[in-house]
């Protein structure tokens, strides 16, 4: 590992923000920002329950997932049609680009597009486009990855991979996702199984809210490679153990777990626990949109509240490129331009 010398508070600010990263836990319907969804509720003629783009910012005050997710379902149902896909996904690769991020593993949820008549095609096609089209003209590297709705049933996840099927080579994996709690990992092992003869990577959301013992089924039922969110395995020793042996990366989200009070106060979030337990923990932003903050904002908060260092930095971007489903290839290059910018921020300290 590459010897990373402490910086002052403002200079490791800087670094945060401009080193390369990758981002492997965004619901790109979480990225809807309030002036884009009021746009896109004009152009396809969508009533809304929300009088203007303030007012709609305003609702953005949660407590717990549930209420969460009530709005952001409410924000989703003003896109129709591919394009609509295709401008949101657009918004948040220019975004992420922004925030210096190299490689994003983008999640959806079709559940909630095909429930309201929109098309598997339109989704899959127009976020698919707009991945294409970044890397052409934004250099950024960006993949699909399909969830499934965990409050639904097996038989509604059987069914969207059926109807994703012929689109399979535009996504690289499929994942688990919305309300965790009474919903354990096992309800989907044979939509899982099925995923894995497909030749799909797998991941899922598991110990956000939900106990350790969604972590193990879903490591152990699943066969998941990753774990989105995880926060909740410092509470079981053992599973601690399992996660840094066999080096599980852990998709973290500090301002959605502050959002919806899995850590009220940053200061008491557990990241740095978890990296110095030798876990392979990244930091993500879940649905910047909603929780008041992209990557970088997740970063600098983070970092400012709970005093970590230069060394965790590199270790959480380094571990962010190891963790993603990129060639290892694509993850040398930007490994060695991770090495470089530290060194850049180093010499000119
Ligand atoms: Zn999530």
């Amino acid at each position: 590992m590459f010897k990373v010398p402490p910086l002052a508070p403002q200079r490791l600010q800087k670094l945060l923000r401009a080193m390369p990263k990758a981002e492997l836990h965004i619901h790109i319907e979480g990225s809807l920002e309030p002036e884009l969804i009021f746009a896109l509720a004009q152009r396809n003629g969508v009533p809304l329950p929300y009088a203007s783009v303030e007012a709609l910012r305003q609702a953005y005050a949660f407590t717990n997932l549930q209420s969460f997710l009530d709005i952001y379902y409410a924000g989703a149902s003003v896109l129709l049609h591919e394009q609509d896909f295709y401008d949101m996904a657009r918004a948040y690769l220019a975004r992420a680009a922004m925030d210096n991020v190299a490689h994003a593993e983008i999640f959806f949820d079709p559940q909630t597009h095909t429930a309201r008549g929109v098309a598997m095609e339109a989704v899959i096609n127009g976020l698919h486009r707009a991945c294409e089209d970044a890397r052409a003209e934004l250099g950024i590297s960006a993949t699909l990855i399909l969830c499934f709705l965990r409050h639904l049933s097996e038989a509604s996840a059987f069914e969207t991979l059926e109807q994703a099927q012929p689109l399979l080579g535009k996504i690289v994996g499929v994942g688990l996702d919305s309300s965790e709690v009474g919903h354990p990992p096992e309800k989907f092992a044979r939509v899982f199984a099925r995923c894995r003869e497909l030749g799909l990577h797998l991941v899922a959301h598991a110990g956000e809210e939900g106990p350790p013992a969604y972590i193990w089924s879903a490591l152990d039922v699943l066969k998941v490679e990753r774990i989105d969110h995880g926060v909740q395995a410092v509470h079981d020793a053992a599973l601690m153990q399992r996660l840094a042996q066999d080096r599980i990366p852990l998709t973290v989200c500090p301002l959605s777990n502050q959002k919806l009070c899995v850590f009220p106060d940053l200061k008491d979030h557990n990241l740095r626990q978890l990296l110095d337990a030798g876990l392979c923990a990244t930091v993500n932003s879940d649905d910047p949109a909603y929780f008041g903050g992209y990557i970088n904002e997740n970063f600098t908060q983070v970092f400012a509240a709970t005093a970590m260092t230069a060394r965790h930095a590199y270790q959480l971007a380094f571990n962010s490129f190891e963790a993603s489903f990129a060639s290892q290839a694509d993850k040398r290059v930007w490994e060695h331009r991770l090495k470089e910018a530290f060194e850049r921020f180093v010499e000119h300290d």
